[in-house]
C-alpha cells in the first residue's frame, strides 16, 4: 500500500487522531523532499521506534537567507513519494508555503545556546530560527512522540533538542548516524549539485576529519591537527567556511578531548555547493 498523501494541518490531525486514540506511538521525520537513501534510513529508524511514521515534505522558506539556494533547491516530490512508499513510511505530510505560513504570520523563535555556536550561524542568519520554527510547527501539528533527525546536521539536531527541551513539547528528539557513500562523502540532496570535478573533490572533507579524529586519539595536539586539516581542505581546491573541535552537546570550543564528547565540524564551499559535514572526535 503507497503512502497517504496530506496536505493541510487538519487533513494531517484527521488522520492521526483516530491512531492515538487507539494508543499508536507516532513518528515523525522531517525532510526537505529530495529524498536519498539517508532520508530513507531516517524513516527506516522511526518504523522501528513508532506504530505511525509521517514524514514531511517542506522546502522550508524561512530558513534559507536570501542569497541562498531556496529558489533552486530541488523539488521531486513524485519520486519523493515512491521512496516513501518503499520505505514504509504511513503518511507524508506536504504542506504548501501558503498553509504553514498564512497570511499575517508572525511568529518566529529566538535562540540562544547551541544557535549561536558560531557554525551555520556565522554563514546563515536566521537560519536556525527559521528551522526551530518551522520543526516546533511540525510537532505541534502531529503531535508526534518521536522525532528522527540525521546527525548529518549536527548543530540542527542540538538546537531542535534544546528548542523541544525548553518549550516543553513532549516529544523525543533522536539522532541517526550519516548515512555516506562508499569514499565517505555524506549523502545530501545538494550532492547533485556537484559537477564532475567538485564530486571528487567531495571526499576530502570526511577523509581530512578522519585522520584528524585518529590522530586526536593517539595523543596528538587538537589545535595543530586543526591547523592542518584546514590547510588541507584549502589545498584540496574548497573554500572553507570552518574546521572546528566542539563539546558535542554544547557545542562550546574545546581544545583536549579531555572535554569529551567531542564533535569535529567542517563546512566548506565547492563550487556553487556548500557541504556540511561532522564526526565524532
Ligand atoms: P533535509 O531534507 O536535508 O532537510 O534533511 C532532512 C533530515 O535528513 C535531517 O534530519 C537531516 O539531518 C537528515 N539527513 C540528511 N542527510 C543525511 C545523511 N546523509 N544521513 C543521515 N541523515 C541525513
Amino acid at each position: 500500500m503507497g503512502v497517504k498523501v496530506v496536505r493541510t494541518v487538519q487533513a494531517l490531525r484527521d488522520a492521526v487522531a483516530p491512531r492515538r486514540r487507539e494508543g499508536a506511538r507516532i513518528g515523525l521525520v522531517p525532510t526537505m523532499g529530495a529524498l536519498h537513501d539517508g532520508h530513507v534510513a531516517l524513516v527506516t529508524h522511526a518504523r522501528s521506534l513508532a506504530d505511525v511514521t509521517i514524514a514531511t515534505i517542506f522546502v522550508n522558506p524561512t530558513q534559507f537567507a536570501a542569497n541562498e539556494d531556496l529558489s533552486r533547491y530541488p523539488r521531486t516530490e513524485e519520486a519523493d513519494l515512491a521512496r516513501l512508499s518503499a520505505a514504509g513510511a504511513d503518511l507524508a505530510f506536504v504542506p504548501s508555503p501558503a498553509e504553514m505560513y498564512p497570511q499575517g504570520f508572525s511568529a518566529r523563535i529566538e535562540l540562544d545556546g547551541p544557535a549561536r555556536a558560531e557554525l551555520e550561524d556565522r554563514f546563515r542568519p536566521g537560519h536556525f530560527s527559521g528551522v526551530a520554527t518551522v520543526c516546533a510547527k511540525l510537532f505541534l501539528q502531529s503531535g508526534a512522540d518521536v522525532a528522527i533527525f540525521g546527525e548529518k546536521d549536527w548543530q540542527q539536531l542540538a538546537v531542535v533538542r534544546a528548542m523541544a527541551r525548553d518549550l516543553d513539547i513532549p516529544i523525543a528528539i533522536i539522532g541517526h548516524p550519516t548515512v555516506r557513500e562508499t569514499d565517505g562523502l555524506a549523502l545530501s540532496s545538494r550532492n547533485r549539485y556537484l559537477n564532475a570535478e567538485d564530486r571528487a573533490r567531495a571526499p576530502t572533507l570526511h577523509r581530512v576529519m578522519t585522520m584528524i579524529a585518529l590522530q586526536a586519539r593517539q595523543g596528538e595536539a587538537l589545535p595543530s591537527l586543526l591547523e592542518d586539516g584546514r590547510r588541507m581542505i584549502v589545498a584540496a581546491g574548497f573554500v572553507l567556511d570552518y574546521l572546528e573541535a566542539r563539546h558535542a552537546d554544547t557545542l562550546a570550543p574545546i581544545i583536549t578531548l579531555d572535554q569529551a564528547p567531542a564533535r569535529l565540524l567542517v563546512a566548506a564551499r565547492t563550487g556553487s555547493t556548500r557541504l556540511i559535514d561532522n564526526i565524532a572526535l
